[in-house]
């Protein structure tokens, strides 16, 4: 349909609809009959490939191939085991996967968007899921658009509409009909969904929703969110990579140095590279830390702090300034007016009356008005006069661009013309003197100095016919209010937490200096001596003010345009940086900073979508929790690399050994798969549910440039898995008869490995602690890793398969001795190297510091 061509009648007609709205059963019915306003996603991926893609990676097709081959030569016993890893490993994968699915799909939910529209002639809030054909949209500025609509009545209307049209200047809007054909991008009359409106205000009839607008045409779901890969996965993905390649230049020496010294068995050789393969690389892990980071990001969720991808999980964990609002996420946003300056308080009044967004009708009640604080709180305080509304003809509403609103009102025979807004901006257009001025000045900032905000009032009054920003001069300046918003006190507590994490918090404000600074002292902000002013920042090159970010942690009289420079100066400046918003400018800040922040309440849609974390609460504290979490998260990836690495060489370096000193493989392939396989389904998930360590927010962000492996895991990992085998090896040398031998071997790799998990719980810190018994995640996979390995001890069945024997009580433990011996040298090897990171580190500040 061309709804484009029709007039606005034709269109209402066609679609039997009124300017006032729908009723909410005709909604009810019409839902029902043409769905709901959703753009349906792209073909759903088949359940069969889902899970077929885990199955063929270089290594599963290696390992199929392996078990194939046994099958062929009849190796029954073994060729099976090698498929039971297989399916063990593509199901494990698949499953970790649908988990992180999940838990994003439920993010997408909790992110709907919401739309104003008119229910009989009445404004009401609905999900923009339930829009119809017929309804009549309000927009403003900052909406998203949430279906296709037919304008019919527009007030300096402009859209962005690159995501269909590619074009990023902002389009103005008509409501005339356009006679000849055109594309989307031409067709002026209409509000493509899925669009920004930049500026102005507008009604629209909804035409077209869900799969029939245009942007579900070319089936592009909003805000659809994916699993994409971090920085710390990919890099693990590519070490596994190199791994896998060592590993292979290594079985081909082996295949030389052992055939040349000691001579070929071919199918030793073959049995022996499967297990080397199989144990050595840590295929599981890349899946492991994709679900520890899904599960972290529903976590977040939980405490209101939306994050929108898991690379930002990760980035949040090493953040290292938050830039944040003052108005609303610092402070309550209950603003209540405290003093008035002037000598024409009915004037005055007047105008808070009048020069007002929230307000309409003389019968209003106070209480049952919502919106703008600021506004609301000047409507509060002339509530008890009981004056009358002027009718309104034109209006400038404010912005925090200009800082200052004005509504021109019929008065008579003639107009006036009302204005309130920054007092400096005010003044600057007002017939004062000199030393008027400079009174009101001094006046405004006694206010602004005990924390006010502070606005100005003033009019002018005459036979007047337009209202433009140009034709406001020679106001009559009346008088000034101060209003009081008292910090959260969430936010102090918050404020001192970050700080104490070494993230330094700046705060970015559009009130005047003293307030901003009373405001910044109130709250507990570093430094508070130099303020920048929006004005200060104007006259700076980038490089300037990026040798200033760095000790000035207040700024005031800003617009949204100075958010972006300052988030790029800290940039520059090797600075992580979050940054809060909630206008329609602010989305350029936000998506540039490293993770952009909007407000879910007061935000607009446009930030929303621009942001990598949405608050539901609007509160700085989340961000402050979810920086907690997010170095949980990093901490809890970090410990799992560190247990998975060491336990897969071990399981390596007993075949590697053997085959270089021409012994018999201590234990035998299947067994050494069996080792891998027992610990990749219990012991590799435990550490991902470890609670937050006691240092977690006392020591400085990580360096977000650190690789995965430092020197320091080398020595880690050769010392452990050392410490795993050797006495393991020897202890099992002290028995005789290969089968116990094995056992004795098998059980020790596999209880050192459950020891060395635990080591694995706190990076320096003791392993046993009082919160050892929080992480109930821990002894579920200790407790089925312990069936498990009774069942391949004492079971005749297991016993058969895997080549044991039982054990008898000595003999376990000596087992269990040998295990606590490790746990202990790892306990004190952590503590020393604890000392020696902190030595170094002091030295390192005392070299900063002279
Ligand atoms: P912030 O959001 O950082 O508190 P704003 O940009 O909203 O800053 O406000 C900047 C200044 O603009 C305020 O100090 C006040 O003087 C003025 N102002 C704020 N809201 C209004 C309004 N609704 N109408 C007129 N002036 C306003
Ligand atoms: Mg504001």
């Amino acid at each position: 349909m061309k709804w484009y061509k029709l007039s606005i009648e034709d269109v209402l007609n066609k679609l039997t609809a009124q300017t006032t709205g729908l009723t909410k059963q005709e909604r009810e019915v019409r839902l029902k009959n043409n769905g709901p306003n959703k753009i349906e996603e792209k073909e759903q991926v088949k359940l069969w490939r889902k899970i077929a893609k885990h199955f063929t990676d270089l290594l599963m097709i290696v390992l199929i191939l392996a078990a194939v081959l046994k099958f062929a030569t009849g190796e029954w016993v073994e060729g099976g085991i090698i498929f039971l890893v297989v399916i063990v490993n593509g199901l494990v994968g698949y499953w970790q996967e649908r988990k992180a699915e999940e838990s994003l799909d439920g993010l997408r939910q909790m992110m709907g968007q919401e739309a104003t529209v008119l229910n009989e002639g009445q404004p009401i809030k609905l999900d923009a899921e339930e829009l119809v054909e017929g309804d009549i949209v309000l927009l403003k500025a900052g909406d998203v658009i949430p279906a296709d609509l037919r304008l019919i009545e527009v007030h300096d209307l402009t859209v962005e509409e690159s995501i269909l049209t590619g074009e990023s200047e902002a389009v103005e809007k008509i409501v005339a009909p356009i006679e000849r054909e055109a594309l989307a991008g031409d067709q002026l009359n209409m509000a493509f969904s899925g669009t920004l409106v930049q500026t102005g205000s507008a009604r629209g009839l909804v035409v077209e929703t869900g799969d029939a607008t245009e942007i579900g045409k070319i089936n592009h779901a909003l805000q659809a969110i994916q699993a994409q890969e971090t920085p710390l996965v990919k890099k693990m993905h590519q070490l596994n990579k190199q791994i896998f390649r060592g590993i292979l230049a290594l079985i081909l020496f082996l295949l030389f140095f052992t055939s040349f010294r000691y001579g070929m068995d071919w199918n030793l050789m073959f049995s022996a590279s499967i297990a080397l393969i199989v144990a050595m690389i840590p295929e599981g892990l890349p899946a492991v830390l994709t679900m520890i980071l899904s599960m972290g990001v529903k976590e977040m969720a939980d405490e209101n702090a939306i994050i929108k991808g898991m690379p930002a999980v990760e980035t949040l964990g090493s953040m290292t300034v938050i830039c944040s609002d003052k108005t609303g996420t610092l402070t309550k946003n209950e603003m209540t007016v405290q003093a008035v300056v002037t000598e024409e308080l009915s004037v005055v009044k007047e105008i808070m009356n009048n020069c007002q967004e929230l307000k309409t009708r003389d019968e209003q009640k106070i209480e049952t008005i919502h919106g703008n604080p600021t506004e609301l709180a000047l409507l509060k305080y002339v509530v008890e006069e009981e004056q009358q509304l002027k009718p309104v003809v034109a209006k400038i509403p404010f912005s925090s661009r200009y800082k200052y609103m004005a509504t021109m009102h019929t008065d008579g025979e003639e107009q006036v013309i009302f204005v309130k807004g920054a007092p400096e901006v005010l003044l600057e257009k007002a017939d004062v003197t000199n030393e008027e001025k400079v009174n009101w000045e001094k006046q405004g900032l006694d206010l602004a100095s005990k924390g006010q905000r502070v606005l100005g009032f003033g009019y002018k009054k005459g036979f007047l016919t337009e209202l433009t920003h140009e034709s406001l001069s020679n106001l009559t300046f009346v008088g000034l209010a101060g209003i009081i918003d008292p910090p959260k006190e969430s936010a102090v507590r918050a404020i001192e937490q970050a700080q104490q994490a070494g993230i330094s918090v700046k705060m970015i404000t559009g009130d005047h200096k003293a307030t901003a600074q009373a405001i910044s002292e109130q709250i507990g902000l570093k430094h508070t001596s130099i303020i920048l002013e929006g004005a200060d920042i104007d006259e700076m090159s980038d490089e300037e003010l990026a040798e200033t970010v760095g000790v000035v942690d207040v700024y005031a009289r800003t617009t949204p345009e100075h958010k972006l420079r300052i988030v790029t100066a800290l940039q520059k400046q090797e600075e992580v940086v979050g940054m809060t918003g909630d206008g329609v400018n602010d989305a350029p800040a936000l998506k540039q900073a490293d993770i952009g922040i909007a407000m879910g309440i007061k935000g607009s849609e446009v930030s929303k979508q621009a942001a990598d974390m949405v608050l539901a609460d609007d509160n700085f504290f989340t961000i402050v929790k979810a920086v907690k979490e997010g170095r949980r998260i990093f901490d809890n990836l970090q410990k799992t690399i560190n247990f998975f690495l060491p336990t897969a060489l071990a399981q390596g370096l007993i075949v590697i050994l053997a085959m270089l000193m021409n012994q018999p493989l201590p234990l035998t392939p299947i067994q050494i798969l069996w080792v891998n396989m027992v610990t990749t389904i219990t012991l590799s998930y435990a550490i991902g549910f470890e609670q937050a360590s006691r240092d977690t927010m006392t020591r400085p962000p990580r360096d977000a440039k650190m690789g995965i492996l430092s020197g320091y895991s080398f020595f880690r990992i050769v010392y452990v898995s050392l410490l795993i085998m050797i006495p393991a090896y020897f202890l099992s040398m002290r028995f005789e008869g290969t089968a116990l031998q094995q056992t004795i071997l098998l059980q020790s790799i596999v209880l050192g490995q459950a020891v060395y998990m635990i080591n694995c719980r706190e990076k320096f810190d003791p392993a046993i602690n009082r919160r050892f018994f929080e992480n109930k995640f821990l002894f579920i996979s200790l407790g089925l890793l312990f069936i498990l390995q009774l069942g391949v001890v004492f079971l005749p069945l297991g016993q058969q398969l895997i080549g044991t024997t039982a054990l008898n009580l000595a003999q376990q433990l000596l087992i269990l001795g040998n295990a606590l011996l490790l746990f202990l040298i790892v306990e004190l090897e952590k503590r020393i190297s604890k000392e020696i990171f902190k030595r170094k580190e002091k030295t390192a500040i005392r070299y900063q510091n002279d």
